[in-house]
């Protein structure tokens, strides 16, 4: 029997390379392998067949930086596992990305498409009431994930005020625009996935401007990462969907292919596509920048080989396994890791939270400038200390990344006085 991958071993492993990679001493393993504290909840709903029982957890991994914070995930599958070790991701994404945050991560293992809407409105007040004494606007922040949106947010910042007696709308970030979310917040991965790619083709390719492009996934990243690709100078050639990737070698426009998946289900319907090609194939089409924006684990030892594009940008997280990216190492193709360049939400989130805490108000322009000049920086950042500290024929971007996270916040807990 084939055992499920925990996502807190490689969490771990993760962990450990870059700890072995930075020389530090085995202790600081010890202190960053266990997040900080793990609250378990049970959450009782009252339907209309009886009462159903739920479990939910919210992991605080690091706060070392500034208050927890990452999304919560409805899922039926989720384990406490799983939480713990996404959790520790938003640990490094967060310090990556020069964001004054910790990680943390929540989840609640549920079928959201089996509730009523009532039900799951009952679910998600009972879940935040439950960890309402850990969380907080200068303490732990969640925001959307997996299957919560902007309706439960604003559950959960209602939920908060009314305990706690206040107004509290930075306790959650990811709300409706109408309570203090920001519009931008949609386009935000994509975006920055975008800016992060124009920033490395200037530095690695000579540039965007007609580069080509094969985007695997046209849901929320991908679209919007293709969008701003093609807005930026680039020629999108490729895009997919789980039903079916299309190909135009002279560029394509995503928002007449977006227009076509929702009219017809599929990308794959685009009238103007000169071949069809499949969700996998996608990935070895002959171009320069490719970028999955997906699922997990989609380039592997078996086609990393195939690859032709130059350069990768995790828009998904994890699409790349670690054998693979040796192979990507070997042969020169430089990837931008998820960690890195998929940032732009948690950054998004961020100018809200300031916002909110400001009692603010801020433009959709002024908040994409913030984020756009906050991603080129990183990259900028990211690719300088992998080019002077790292060889780079030997070590993929990710390891830079992970040492610069790591290195904060090891930093930070050495000033504090923890370590
Ligand atoms: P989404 O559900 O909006 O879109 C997913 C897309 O992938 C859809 O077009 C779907 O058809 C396609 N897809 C699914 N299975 C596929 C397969 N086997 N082959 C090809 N295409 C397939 O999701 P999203 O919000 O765009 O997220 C995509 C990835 O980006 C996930 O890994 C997510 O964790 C990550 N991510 C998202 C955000 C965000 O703000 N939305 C932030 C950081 C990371």
């Amino acid at each position: 029997m084939v055992e499920a991958r925990d996502p807190l071993v490689e969490a771990r492993k993760q962990l450990r390379r870059a700890i072995d990679l930075l020389g530090y001493p085995d202790y600081i393993y010890e202190v960053l392998a266990e997040p900080e504290r793990v609250i378990q909840v049970k959450i009782p709903v009252k339907t209309s067949d009886g009462v159903k029982v739920f479990i939910g957890w919210r992991s605080q991994h690091n706060s070392a930086l500034g208050p927890y914070k990452g999304g919560v995930r409805y899922h039926p599958n989720v384990t406490m596992n799983e939480v713990i070790a996404l959790s520790m991701w938003m640990t490094w994404k967060n310090s990556l990305a020069g964001l004054p945050y910790g990680g943390g991560k929540g989840g609640v293992r549920v079928n959201p498409k089996m509730l009523t809407p009532r039900e799951l409105e009952e679910l998600s007040r009972r879940y935040f009431e439950a960890i309402s004494d850990f969380v907080g606007v200068d303490l732990d922040i969640p925001a959307p994930d997996v299957y919560t949106d902007p309706q439960v947010m604003a559950w959960y910042f209602d939920e908060y005020s009314r305990i706690k007696r206040g107004i509290y709308p930075g306790v959650v970030t990811g709300k409706p625009p109408e309570l203090g979310g920001l519009k931008a917040r949609i386009v935000a991965t994509g975006y920055g996935v975008a800016v992060a790619v124009r920033e490395a083709a200037r530095r690695l390719l000579g540039g965007l401007e007609g580069k080509t492009v094969a985007v695997q996934g046209f849901g929320n990243v991908g679209y919007y990462t293709a969008k701003y690709l093609a807005e930026m100078g680039a020629k999108v050639v490729a895009v997919s969907d789980s039903r079916g990737g299309i190909y135009l070698p002279e560029g394509l426009d995503p928002d007449e292919v977006l227009a076509v998946k929702r009219r017809e289900g599929s990308v794959i319907h685009y009238p103007k596509a000169k071949k069809k090609v499949s969700p996998m194939e996608v990935l070895e089409l002959d171009v320069d920048i490719l970028v999955p924006a997906a699922i997990e684990g989609v380039i592997t030892e078996e086609n990393a080989g195939r690859i032709k594009a130059r350069l990768i940008a995790e828009g998904a997280n994890g699409p790349t396994t670690t054998e693979a990216e040796r192979i990507l190492t070997e042969r020169g193709i430089i990837v931008l890791p998820d960690i890195l360049v998929n940032a732009g939400g948690v950054i998004m989130s961020h100018i809200e939270w300031v916002n909110n805490r400001m009692g603010g108000w801020i433009t959709d322009e002024e908040a994409l400038r913030k984020l756009e000049s906050k991603m080129s920086e990183n990259v900028r950042y990211v690719l300088s200390y992998w080019e002077k500290k790292l060889e780079v024929d030997k070590h993929p971007v990710r390891d830079a990344a992970y040492m610069i996270a790591v290195e904060r916040v090891v930093n930070a807990m050495k000033l504090r006085g923890w370590i």
